[in-house]
This record gives structure tokens, C-alpha cells and sequence, in this order.
């Protein structure tokens, strides 16, 4: 199965704890804080990978998570950051941010790129000594790693798309003209994945085709194949439009031309107004008055025409340079341009998550609830009164006191924060 789209989820990795540690040593009382910063978070990098050819991996595994950063530890120890977490994907993949839309990277390239970058590591409580507090017993949790959800979409990047009805002769056309050896049958929709080939024009020059799946009627509004693989031909710097010219199946050649040029207009406007040169494929079969029949309707849309038959290569050549000739006058292929989250984007999606918090009442017991608090906690130790300190700036910046005092609380009652419980004073 050819897979061109997929959904996944990608975090990179937390970063380690800064450690709570002191100095120890024989023969000496109470030694300074030594507690190490925590390493640095995974990175999720993309890279491409020629050897694959589609996206049919991501629809088996769709949960990607880079490594969190070692904690710190004692004697100024820093942690280990953690290993980089790499996705391969075909030439061509494009990366969305599914919630926005946004593309953050395509993957054109071999250039590897960075979406989500992992956490930067806690600092250790050795940073936090000073002349009024010579015994810092908190550090800072590491900082998390960027999430996203993430769409991919692979868009070929091909020079030339062949496009056509099923059945015209896209598929022998492509494995005489390069090393290609897509299916070829005499039935329809033969062919249900796109094929890549290299054209060699000469001696130093080439340049790439691709065999999309036919067309038919309606496929701009997703009916049979071809609309699924409308996308790979979006890139295409020219379309290469084979047309049976003997009209062996019974259709018009001239109807068939005018049928899928409505088919790709259906699908963007961008894709109708995309050069085009004719190929008029089975000239073998076809009778002259057919050909010239049709060559004339091409030339007076101004339109290259060329009378071919691939399956005796009768004018493949010529067809050949033709294109060649025509791509040289061509801007080179389509790159999206990458839209990286604004930094107001980025706050709002940390702030959503980071600050986000739950309350319930029990018997009087206000439980409060977050994951960012949670990294707090496990970094604090609560007997320490500029801990404490710390933590209570915490819920009332964080609006939880707010919420607290919204919901009703009284003083002396308690408020549990995971394993940690405290009187409310107002
Ligand atoms: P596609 O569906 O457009 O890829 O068409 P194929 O390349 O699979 O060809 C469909 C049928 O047409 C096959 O039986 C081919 O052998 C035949 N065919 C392709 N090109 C020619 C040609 O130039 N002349 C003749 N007579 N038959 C051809
Ligand atoms: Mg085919």
C-alpha cells in the first residue's frame, strides 16, 4: 500500500533535574550546596532517507518521544543529556503543525532539521547559594521538551508529471524514457502508486518523472484514485498530459484532454495554470486523420505537441529533449517555505499546557491538580522555608489561590497538592 499522509505525535525530551546535594567530606560539619544541573532533552530531528519510499511506517507507530535529560547530581555533577530522537522520511515529506496548519519543515533536503526541541536541563541548587541563604535545599526541575502534533504529507518532488487517463500508456512511457519499471497492463488503474524514474538527456544532463495513477472523471472531487495523488503533482515544474490518440477504448482524444485539464483545475488553480506539453501516445494504432485531427485542436491552444509511441519508443526522443528543453526555461522545483510558530503561538501552547490546573473538593480537602506543579514539588524540599517561599509565589502567580478562594475556601482548611498538604491562611 502507497502511503502519503499520516498523523502522529512528537515530544521532545524533558530536561534532567538540577540535583539537591552538600558537600560532604571527612572531618567537615556542613559543606556547600554541590547539586549539578540536569542534562538537556532530546532533540526530534527529521531527516530524509532515500530508501523509503512512502509514509506507511507512521500509520503503525504514531507516538514518537525523545529521551529526558539525566538529572544532576552530587559533587557539581552535571547530568547527561540525552540522545537525539531522528524520524526518516521520504524526499518530499512535508511537516505540518496539525493544530495550526503551519509547515515547519519540508523535507527537500538532505539538510536534517530540528521541529521540536528537547528541554533545557534544571539548574542544581549549587546556583542558588547566597550570603543570606548559605543552604539552598531546592532546585529548579528541568524545563519540558516541545510537543506537537504533527501531520505529514509527502509531495513528490519530480521535475515532470505524467498525467492521463488510465490505460493511455503513462507507465510504458515512463520505462522507456528511464530505469522505472512501474506495472504495466491493459487494464485500468494498473499503477496505485506513484513511480519515480531518472531521465538522462545526453551525456550531463537529466532530470525526474513521475508516473501518477490515471485520472478520471471526478477525481478532483474524490471519486476513484487519482484525486489522492493529485498532491504529488502539485510540485511538478511541468506536466507531461499522455493522451491515447487512436482512440482504441472508444473515447475522443480531444474530450480525454479537455476531461482531465478540468480534473486538475478542480484541484487547484495553480495546478491549471501549470505548463503542460501533449504527448499523443499509440500514434502506432491511430490513423493519421486521427493524429492530425487532434495536433491541430493542441496547436491552436498553443500548446507543444508531440505524436509518440512508447511502446515502440517512435518519438520518445524527440519528446525527450522537448521537455528538457522546456525545463530549462522553468523556475526550479516548489519548496514550501517553513512557517515556524510565532512566539506568541509557542507561548500560548506552553501556557495552555504549563498552567493548566484542576481543583476538587472533598470533605473539605482542596485537591489541586498539574503536571508543571508536580515538577516542582519533586525538586523542593517543603522543610525549607525559601522553598516554601517559592512555591507559594508559585500558586498565587499561577492563579490557584484565586481559583481556591473562588471555590469558597476558608482559613485552617487544607489544600493537597499531590502528597503535599497545607492549611489555607489567608
Ligand atoms: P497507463 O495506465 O497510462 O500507465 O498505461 P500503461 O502504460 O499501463 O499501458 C496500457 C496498455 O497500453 C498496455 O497494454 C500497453 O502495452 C499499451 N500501450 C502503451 N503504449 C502504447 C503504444 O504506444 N502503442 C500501443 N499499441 N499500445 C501501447
Ligand atoms: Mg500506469
Amino acid at each position: 500500500m502507497f502511503v502519503d499522509k499520516a498523523k502522529i505525535y512528537i515530544k521532545a525530551g524533558d530536561g534532567g533535574d538540577g540535583a539537591v546535594s552538600f558537600h560532604r567530606e571527612k572531618y567537615v560539619a556542613a559543606g556547600g550546596p554541590d547539586g549539578g544541573d540536569g542534562g538537556k532533552g532530546g532533540d526530534v530531528i527529521f531527516k530524509v532517507d532515500d530508501n523509503i519510499s512512502n509514509l506507511i511506517d507512521f500509520s503503525y507507530k504514531k507516538k514518537y518521544v525523545a529521551e529526558k535529560g539525566q538529572n544532576g547530581s552530587a559533587k557539581n555533577s552535571y547530568g547527561r543529556s540525552a540522545d537525539d530522537l531522528i524520524i526518516r522520511v521520504p524526499r518530499g515529506t512535508v511537516v505540518k503543525d496539525a493544530d495550526t496548519g503551519r509547515i515547519l519543515a519540508d523535507m527537500s533536503s538532505d539538510e536534517p532539521v530540528i521541529v521540536a526541541h528537547g528541554g533545557k536541563g534544571g539548574r542544581g541548587n549549587a546556583h542558588f547559594a547566597t550570603a543570606t541563604r548559605q543552604i539552598p535545599k531546592f532546585a529548579k526541575p528541568g524545563f519540558r521538551g516541545e510537543e506537537f502534533n504533527i501531520s505529514l504529507e509527502l509531495k513528490l518532488l519530480a521535475d515532470v508529471g505524467l498525467v492521463g487517463f488510465p490505460n493511455v500508456g503513462k507507465s510504458t512511457l515512463i520505462s522507456v524514457v528511464s530505469a522505472a519499471k512501474p506495472k504495466i497492463a491493459n487494464y485500468h488503474f494498473t499503477t496505485l502508486t506513484p513511480v519515480l524514474g531518472v531521465v538522462k538527456v545526453g551525456e550531463e544532463r537529466s532530470f525526474v518523472m513521475a508516473d501518477i495513477p490515471g485520472l478520471i472523471e471526478g477525481a478532483s472531487e474524490g471519486i476513484g484514485l487519482g484525486h489522492e495523488f493529485l498532491r504529488h503533482v502539485e510540485r511538478c515544474r511541468l506536466i507531461v498530459h499522455v493522451v491515447d490518440v487512436s482512440g482504441i477504448e472508444g473515447r475522443d482524444p480531444i474530450e480525454d484532454f479537455e476531461t482531465i485539464n478540468k480534473e486538475l483545475a478542480g484541484f487547484s488553480e495553480e495546478l491549471a495554470e501549470a505548463p503542460q506539453i501533449v504527448a499523443a501516445n499509440k500514434s502506432d494504432m491511430a490513423q493519421p486523420e486521427q493524429i492530425e485531427r487532434f495536433k491541430e485542436y493542441i496547436s491552436k491552444l498553443g500548446l507543444p505537441f508531440y505524436e509518440i509511441s512508447a511502446a515502440t519508443t517512435q518519438g520518445t526522443q524527440e519528446l525527450i529533449y522537448g521537455i528538457n528543453e522546456k525545463l530549462a526555461e522553468l523556475p526550479p522545483v516548489k519548496r514550501f517555505e517553513a512557517q515556524p510558530l510565532t512566539r506568541e503561538e509557542i507561548e500560548e501552547k506552553r501556557s495552555t499546557k504549563k498552567r493548566d490546573f484542576t481543583v476538587t473538593v472533598e470533605d473539605g480537602v482542596y485537591f489541586v491538580e498539574a503536571d508543571w506543579l508536580y515538577d516542582i514539588l519533586r525538586v523542593a524540599d517543603m522543610d525549607d522555608y525559601s522553598s516554601l517561599q517559592y512555591f507559594q509565589n508559585v500558586l498565587v502567580s499561577s492563579g490557584i489561590i484565586r481559583k481556591l478562594e473562588a471555590m469558597g475556601i476558608q482559613e485552617g482548611d487544607t489544600v493537597a497538592v499531590f502528597d503535599f498538604e497545607f492549611e489555607y491562611i489567608p
